[in-house]
């Protein structure tokens, strides 16, 4: 079933921009966007057109482009409200995994390489095969770029997910596909979620991140609070607008089982 998020209001209740402290407000998403338009302006023909969509991005006619800031904020704000629908009151039933696979590492400059629908599909195929094939899944993708000391920084696309399984199978499920390795030191971590209102948002709003950053050497390329966070270089800000933008926002999420709280998920 497709979600049509952009005609769904956010459910009061659970509506981050209302109820969850520090979520982005209208006006700094805005100025991102401004900032960002300035950041792509010039720099490629690709750049130059997603200018275009994003600096048209006004109120009634908004550029539904999930490159751009405002329209990010928009998506968040339903999509979040309903995944806390979904956990927080069964928050026991549920898990939150973080995956980072090594074999989706890029090197700064290619990250238009990544194919996110061959990385779905992979992760279908796991998933397929393993005790938790019929759980509900929701989740999506995020990106952060790695730095090393003495080697090029690579781009490292991961997933966050909320599983309606316990601890045991999920790990079963995903940890034989995903080997730690030196640059990767925890490739999956699986945590049960915590009970409360504020907490299931907060979890929401990691499924599908707003901002994005660098990761010094040591640190993780996760990292919520990561107080060694750099901020992208232009160049790496425009590689990674460029890429949001072709993915949309359906294409950066992962929706797989069924739910009677989240409709639009979809059993394959
Ligand atoms: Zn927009």
């Amino acid at each position: 079933m497709k979600f049509r998020f952009f005609d769904e209001n956010p459910i009061s209740d659970l509506d981050p921009n209302q109820k969850l402290r520090g979520f982005e407000t209208f006006d700094t998403a805005s100025d991102s966007r401004k900032n960002l338009v300035k950041v792509l302006r010039g720099r490629s023909v690709d750049a130059d057109q997603l200018v275009d969509i994003l600096a048209n991005c006004r109120n009634g006619t908004r550029c539904l482009s999930a490159a751009c800031p405002v329209c990010v904020r928009r998506f968040r704000m339903v999509w979040c409200s309903r995944i806390a629908r979904c956990v927080m009151n069964n928050a026991d039933r549920w898990c939150a995994a973080s995956i980072v696979p090594a074999e989706l590492a890029l090197p700064r400059g290619e990250l238009d390489r990544f194919e996110v629908t061959r990385a779905k599909e992979r992760l279908r195929k796991q998933l397929e095969r393993s005790p938790i094939k019929r759980a509900a899944i929701i989740g999506g993708f995020d990106y952060a770029l790695q730095t090393f000391d003495g080697r090029a920084p690579k781009w490292r696309p991961h997933m966050y997910l909320l599983i309606e399984a316990s601890q045991g199978r999920i790990e079963v499920a995903l940890k034989r596909h995903y080997p730690n390795d030196p640059d990767t030191r925890k490739a999956v971590i699986i945590k049960p979620l915590t009970w409360g209102i504020q907490s299931s948002m907060k979890t929401a709003t990691y499924t599908f991140k707003a901002e994005f950053y660098k990761r010094a050497p040591g640190t993780d390329v996760r990292g919520n609070s990561d107080p060694e966070q750099m901020s992208l270089s232009p160049a790496e800000r425009t590689e990674l607008a460029l890429l949001l933008h072709k993915q949309g926002f359906l294409g950066r999420t992962i929706r797989r089982g069924r739910h009677a709280d989240f409709r639009e998920l979809t059993t394959r």
